[in-house]
């Protein structure tokens, strides 16, 4: 039976994806391996995913993003979702998440593991309860045999919420928003109407099994985590972390990989002492985090709301975090929500980056204000986050050719461009003699893990068309203009 990579690392093997990552990351493989081989980081690898360029998920290395994509019974559709396939990996994200619950769920599982380069994570449960009448009709045997289906279709990574229990139930009672997690209400519902204990929990070590077996990596889901601040850090969210650290050990013991999620809504000030809490308790096992929101305000903006909280969630040593789009709690995102909730995560992750002194992560921001301050426009826009949003804002007053070395922009005006009349003063009495502009991102220690995001990653696996029934359809349609 092949091995995962954490008993090839545990055996000390340097494996090809050790190797693959730590070029990545320009990081010594010997590192990642240790990494790995103390659960303290993950490199979601299914031996069926064939397409896949390896990644690692953990606290010593940049920081990463996940998108969900899927669709719903109300939405989308095969060729909407290859685009957001394509979309999500065209803007940086290093982890995608197919949530379907509508139609074709294996076709379109299987078509996104098939041209996905970054790894593909599940939660069963969402398809489980497609096949039965009513949640509370779930098996053991049926959750079992999904599971098992989605890891021989490829899948690199599954939320599975083994943590709620039928004792942590009650502690949810007086809740301002009860339980929000999709899963862990489901499961909720099924301990109430068959007065039994999770069914995830009791099978937890048959699904180590077919997990090792595939080597994919269980994400342990917060189904009890808050959707409000009110209900932050509660009884429930923190009874359910004490189970998912017994899990993490559990699966470690399988020779399974384990990342835990984390919340939901969490105040400013809690956010750190959070990520404090789960990386003692699950003995710093990758925390992969959502958001979090630290305001319940802002419906339409919780891209920027959870960024907030993403951003110091980083800094207190998260290892990845799930995107929010602006339609969060309000809709299925379109691509210009994806796009738009990855600009934001990325943003947070590098900015959590830079202020955990990750090696060279500051070589970015460096480079692309040497290029601000010189006026190299063009530069500027390469290097820029989303160069296509940021070429067109500039073009948008200023779209000829000459004012790519304007020595101002539309901003403040040619009179009074702040930087021109700085660097003018320092030429006039002799202190500026150049420009230092010496940042070179190729020899960054980043490398290609925290650079401009916008085809860093390898698209080479997302074709330009694909064929699924008969029909075509072109997934690789340019999303490069506003
Ligand atoms: S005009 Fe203002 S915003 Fe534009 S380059 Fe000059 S200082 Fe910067």
């Amino acid at each position: 039976m092949a091995r995962t990579q954490l008993q090839r690392a545990r055996d000390g093997e340097l494996t090809a994806a050790i190797e693959r990552v730590a070029e990545r990351e320009n990081r010594d493989p010997a590192f990642v391996r240790q990494q790995v081989a103390d659960g303290q980081a993950v490199i979601p690898n299914n031996h069926d995913h064939e397409s896949l360029d390896p990644m690692i998920i953990g606290r010593e290395f940049a920081t990463k993003v996940n998108a969900n994509i899927g669709n719903s019974e109300e939405t989308s559709d095969l060729e909407g979702e290859l685009e957001k396939l394509h979309t999500a990996v065209h803007y940086g994200a290093d982890t995608v998440m197919d949530l379907s619950t509508g139609a074709n769920l294996d076709d379109i599982r299987e078509a996104n593991v098939e041209h996905s380069p970054v790894p593909v994570g599940t939660v069963p449960i969402y398809e489980a309860v497609k096949h039965v009448d009513d949640p509370a009709d779930l098996t053991q045997e049926l959750l079992l045999e999904v599971i098992e289906k989605q890891a021989t279709q490829g899948v690199d990574y599954m939320t599975i919420h083994a943590g709620v229990l039928m004792e942590h139930l009650p502690l949810t009672d007086g809740r301002k928003t009860g339980i929000v997690s999709r899963g862990g209400s489901i499961l909720a519902q099924w301990i109430e109407e068959n007065g039994m204990q999770n069914p995830l929990y009791v099978a937890f070590e048959a699904i180590c099994e077919i997990f090792a077996e595939h080597d994919v990596t269980v994400s342990l889901g917060d189904g009890l985590r808050p959707g409000s601040l009110a209900d932050a850090s509660d009884e429930a969210q923190f009874a359910e972390l004490e189970t998912l650290g017994e899990l993490t050990r559990t699966a470690w013991d399988h020779g399974v990989q384990v990342m835990v999620e984390g919340p939901g809504h969490v105040p400013m000030d809690q956010v750190a002492e959070n990520v404090q809490r789960q990386q003692a308790v699950c003995d710093g096992a990758p925390f992969y985090v959502l958001g979090p929101l630290v305001t319940d305000i802002a419906p339409g903006y919780d891209h920027i709301t959870s960024a907030i909280g993403a951003t110091e969630a980083a800094r207190a040593g998260a290892a990845m975090l799930c995107y929010v789009t602006p339609k969060e709690h309000l809709g299925l995102p379109e691509q210009g929500d994806v796009r738009d909730g990855l600009a934001a995560y990325r943003i947070a992750a590098h900015a959590g980056d830079v202020a955990t002194d990750l090696p060279g992560a500051r070589d970015w921001d460096d480079a692309l204000s040497e290029a601000r301050y010189e006026f190299d426009w063009r530069r500027q826009f390469d290097l820029a986050l989303d160069p296509a949003r940021a070429r067109s804002y500039h073009d948008q007053t200023l779209p000829g050719d000459n004012y790519k070395e304007a020595r101002f922009c539309s901003m403040c005006g040619v009179e009074f461009c702040s930087m021109r009349i700085d660097q003018d003063a320092r030429e006039a009495d002799g202190e500026m003699t150049e420009i230092d502009d010496e940042t070179d991102l190729d020899d960054s220690p980043a490398a290609e893990a925290n650079l401009p995001p916008v085809g860093s990653h390898d698209t080479s696996g997302v074709p330009e068309e694909i064929e699924i029934d008969g029909v075509t359809f072109t997934p690789a349609a340019s999303h490069t203009d506003d």
